[in-house]
């Protein structure tokens, strides 16, 4: 049964089910909600913004081509650190061999992201992206990440208009949100060496300047109030309405093992579903809501599509951040067929600006 809202309960789901905005605070609200409720107001929210009962999915590769990082964040347990985790720096031709092994089992879409490395030269950045797109024309350059952009910058003394313009006259097609929590209570925790909320802002809206697609994601469960966990949602739906270019929203919960942060208790599998309902219901500014397989696992990705969940995001034949805190769930085209023909949905091979490529009826 629903709890808070019953003092007014059908006003909040009529506000919900017609597509009206939900406020912070009914937001806040939809936290005592029981799960089968907000199920269905999620999946009615979905149905609004997204009517089809396809779930896309695309064949892509996320290429860590470094793990030196100068940010060392508490939150992070792919960075190196003296006599724990050996640095890496991949070549032009690793990253090549890579994207190649991509382009064999069809793959549309690769991620270059790396560390902030205090080495790498903006040339560099811009001879990887020019390197990959006259190998590879064909395959989507979704890379780098506002903290890699923002790094660039300063590292180079160059604007963060200088650096998107150059980048996507190089090659770059968009970029990953990559939002981590933006909340600077938390941020001064987990990442206080990486960019503040501002400077997020400020590089999503250098991409809409350019014309340059983003996403976002939302990295929970490091400690934070549920109200907090609404604060980040307006962020990124203000900055939506300002700027439109998000294309999908994708929380994942955070994984404490092996990082500076291992004293917190890993969030459940409630608190994930949760979450996807109220991004869904929050953020009717954005069409696609990724159910996060690697960090979730599959059969909880499955059911987040129950949720208002309507992409299973990528493949992501070679992912190394979330392995490094023990993470070993993988995936292919035939289970994921599988997971979504079993939610009663239709399974749809997508590209990277979510048009449907195949439908495996
Ligand atoms: S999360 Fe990113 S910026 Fe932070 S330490 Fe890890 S690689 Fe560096």
């Amino acid at each position: 049964m629903m709890k808070n809202h019953e003092k007014n309960p059908l006003l909040l789901l009529e506000k919900i089910k017609t597509g009206l905005r939900v406020t912070p605070e009914e937001a806040l609200d939809l936290y005592s909600w029981d799960l089968p409720d907000l199920a269905r107001a999620g999946d009615d929210r979905r149905r609004l913004c997204f009517p089809a009962e396809d779930v896309g999915f695309i064949i892509d590769r996320i290429i860590n081509f470094t793990n030196v990082c100068e940010a060392e964040c508490r939150f992070c347990a792919f960075h190196a650190r003296a006599d724990q985790i050996e640095p890496f720096s991949l070549s032009l031709d690793d990253i090549l061999k890579r994207v190649e092994e991509l382009r064999l089992i069809g793959g549309s879409q690769v991620m270059l992201q790396g560390g902030l490395n205090p080495d790498y030269t903006f040339d560099m950045y811009i001879d990887m992206v020019k390197t990959v797109k006259k190998a590879f024309p064909d395959i989507f350059i979704h890379s780098f990440s506002p903290a890699e952009l923002f790094h660039m910058a300063r590292k180079s003394d160059l604007s963060l208009d200088t650096v998107v313009a150059s980048l996507k006259e190089a090659g770059l097609d968009s970029v990953p949100g990559a939002s981590d929590l933006l909340v600077e209570r938390i941020r001064k925790i987990a990442c206080a060496h990486k960019i503040s909320v501002a400077d997020w802002l400020t590089v999503i809206k250098t991409l809409a300047r350019h014309d340059m697609k983003s996403s976002a994601t939302m990295t929970y469960g490091m400690g934070e109030t549920q109200k907090e966990q609404i604060d980040h949602l307006k962020v990124i739906r203000d900055v939506q309405d300002e700027t439109g270019i998000i294309r999908a929203f994708i929380p994942w919960s955070f994984s404490p093992f092996r990082t500076g942060m291992d004293h917190i208790t890993p969030a459940t599998g409630i608190d994930y579903l949760k979450i996807v309902a109220i991004g869904r219901i929050f953020l009717d500014n954005v069409t696609h809501i990724q159910a996060g397989w690697l960090t979730e696992g599959l059969k909880m990705a499955q059911l987040a599509l129950a949720m208002g969940a309507n992409d299973m995001g990528g493949i992501l034949m070679e992912e190394t951040v979330v392995k490094a805190t023990g993470i070993t769930t993988r995936t292919n085209q035939e289970e994921l067929i599988v997971l979504i023909r079993n939610a009663c949905k239709t399974p749809v091979l997508r590209d990277s600006a979510y048009n449907v490529v195949r439908r495996f009826q």
